[in-house]
């Protein structure tokens, strides 16, 4: 049994067969062949060992005729590896003796030598490891050739073990079939994170190196509660598992009682939840459990899910579905935050050179440098203004400049439209992210500007701390509790109130409960958040009253350490809110 913790990015446990990914996303599945074709099984092995071997010989020679023999020799070291007769051995006899196909048995023999070479601590050891798991690439290639298999085409339900999933791959995951995923690689708050909870799907990030051992097949606990992810679980886990199960199937159906009733603290304010979305599909997913409206819509998730840029009518239609689900409830529409991380496949010649892509041109940057893109987006987001209660909001903008500029493409889009006799709604109100520090410094200046906040502490965090929202190494530095981000907030807050506009969080912080009253005590009274955090939050509002909450966070605002906010909150919640903790 292999038990790894990662962090846990959207909840729920699950069980199942692993289905691990390599490092170019091959699909590695436990298959076994009939008896009657293991001969042929290896002579396709061997073909494809020979194919191998010849293509590293003809690197060899051109390096070596390039750069001289002693590089060449590298290669011909690969060549060995590959015909070493302890390796051929072991696979041949997990083919012939065990009926695995050829690419498992690859797949498991290499792995696990790998491993073992990078287990004993020696940097040459584990160098050449890189070498065992080139050599598997490089077969799987040939084995799998092109019946390599797309993510999105899978037949039965899996477990997705895999080093990172980007945005666009997660995107198109078939929730049919995939039962969570976990990656070596990611953090709280980075895109993929964001997408399994959007999916409902539960999932571990940011484990570390500790797949290279396996090929697919194993059993699999994931635990997207706690962060923790078992490999080959022996029965007495199995059934702790079971009973955990149950009791959370208890509490989501204790919760999903409140779904009817107002997020209203108990003096009487009403608070206002939103929920943040991804795709048109989710807003069903904040509808049914009684959201306010939609606080966030990341339409950047349009391009990543798509093979081709989308057009006018493409957005036009999703916005629309968005809007009929909501009748006359708010949906705020942000336009493109494409780029870092989320970068669709028909822009990535855009983005290869860009050294410090989070830094790099992304998100307003890029739609006011490709007006084209930019207009078009706009004017599918003012046509269906008439549809419903649609708000814009610009995301990252770091200077008044960036805004003022996005206001007039705006402005300029309703010239267009009014000159087409097409109709929209002149007054939409026009927002703008918080999630860049200069934004919080000029709160002021923007708020005389905009008629909306909403702060992204995603983002806010990832350039306060500097520190990478999907890197686990500095995962310990990436907290919503930093007394640093509390004085952001406050500041947000101060110049809201000042100019009268309103202020919501839409950051993963507001989906986390323990903020919840930390939030409302610095003023906030509008949260948007993960729809299926609505019902916990909603039990804590319902559980706690203003001048509470303004105690509260009046004391985390004196501590000094992210942890000790972080600590302090946690008791107060599980003082609050006993039965959600438990
Ligand atoms: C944020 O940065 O907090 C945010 C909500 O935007 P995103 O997560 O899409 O970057
Ligand atoms: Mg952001």
């Amino acid at each position: 049994m292999h038990v790894r913790s990662g962090i846990a990015v959207s909840p729920g446990v699950v069980t199942g067969p692993a289905l691990v990914l390599g490092s170019e996303n091959f699909r590695i599945p436990r298959k076994y062949v009939s008896r009657d074709a293991v001969d042929a099984e290896l002579h396709r092995f061997h073909l494809a060992l020979d194919d191998v071997c010849r293509d590293i010989h003809a690197n060899e020679q051109l390096v070596s005729s390039q750069l001289g023999a002693q590089y060449g020799a590298i290669f011909a070291a690969h060549v060995q590896l590959a015909r070493d007769p302890k390796l051929l051995l072991e696979i041949e006899s997990l083919i012939r003796q065990q009926s695995h196909s050829p690419e498992y048995a690859v797949s498991r023999v290499l792995r696990k030598f790998a491993e073992q070479m990078q287990s004993l601590g020696d940097r040459y050891l584990s160098e050449r490891a890189l070498d065992i798991f080139d050599l598997e690439k490089r077969l799987l290639r040939q084995l799998l050739g092109e019946s390599r298999e797309e993510l999105s085409n899978l037949t039965e339900s899996v477990i997705i073990l895999a080093h990172d999933l980007t945005p666009g791959e997660t995107a198109t995951l078939d929730t049919k079939y995939v039962l969570g995923f976990a990656t070596e690689v990611g953090g709280h708050t980075s895109h993929t994170a964001i997408l399994a909870g959007a999916l409902e799907i539960p999932a571990v990030v940011g484990l570390g190196r500790c797949l290279a051992g396996f090929s697919g097949g194993e059993t699999v606990i994931l635990d997207g509660d706690h962060g923790q992810v078992v490999i080959d679980p022996d029965e007495i886990t199995l059934s702790r598992v079971r009973v955990s199960q149950a009791r959370n199937l208890r509490v989501t159906e204790r919760l999903e009682r409140l779904e009817n009733l107002p997020a209203e603290t108990q003096d009487g304010q009403r608070v206002e939840l939103l929920g943040n979305i991804e795709f048109p599909e989710e807003v069903v997913h904040c509808t049914r459990r009684g959201a306010d409206g939609v606080g966030l819509y990341r339409t950047e998730f349009l391009f990543l899910s798509g093979h081709r840029e989308p057009t006018e009518v493409d957005h036009y239609e999703a916005y629309c579905r968005v809007l009929a689900a909501c009748g006359q409830l708010p949906v705020v529409i942000r336009t493109l935050d494409i780029g870092a991380d989320k970068v669709p496949s028909s822009m990535q010649h855009q983005f290869a050179d860009s050294q410090n892509p989070m830094l790099g041109l992304r998100s307003i940057r890029l739609s006011l440098r490709n007006p084209p893109l930019f207009k078009t987006q706009l004017r599918a987001i003012l046509r269906a203004s008439v549809q419903g209660n649609v708000k814009v909001m610009f995301p990252l903008l770091s200077t008044l400049l960036e805004f003022r500029q996005a206001k007039m493409m705006l402005m300029d889009v309703m010239e267009d439209l009014e000159e087409e006799g097409i109709p929209f709604h002149r007054n939409l109100p026009i927002g703008m992210m918080v999630e860049v520090p200069s934004a919080v410094l000029l709160a002021e200046e923007f708020a005389r500007e905009v008629d909306f906040f909403s702060i992204g502490t995603n983002d806010l965090i990832q350039y306060t701390l500097a520190c990478d929202r999907s890197d686990p190494a500095v995962a310990n530095l990436y907290r919503s509790g930093d007394p640093a981000i509390l004085r952001l907030i406050q500041m947000v807050m101060k110049a809201a109130e000042k100019h009268q506009k309103k202020v919501t969080v839409c950051g993963q912080m507001s989906s986390d409960p323990r903020f919840i009253p930390l939030l409302l005590g610095l003023g906030l009274r509008s949260l948007s958040v993960t729809p299926h955090a609505i019902p916990r939050l909603k039990e804590v509002i319902r559980n706690v009253s203003i001048t509470e909450c303004e105690r509260i966070s009046r004391h985390a605002c004196e501590l000094d350490l992210a942890r000790d906010v972080e600590h302090f909150l946690l008791g107060e919640l599980s003082r609050l809110c006993p039965d959600l903790i438990s």
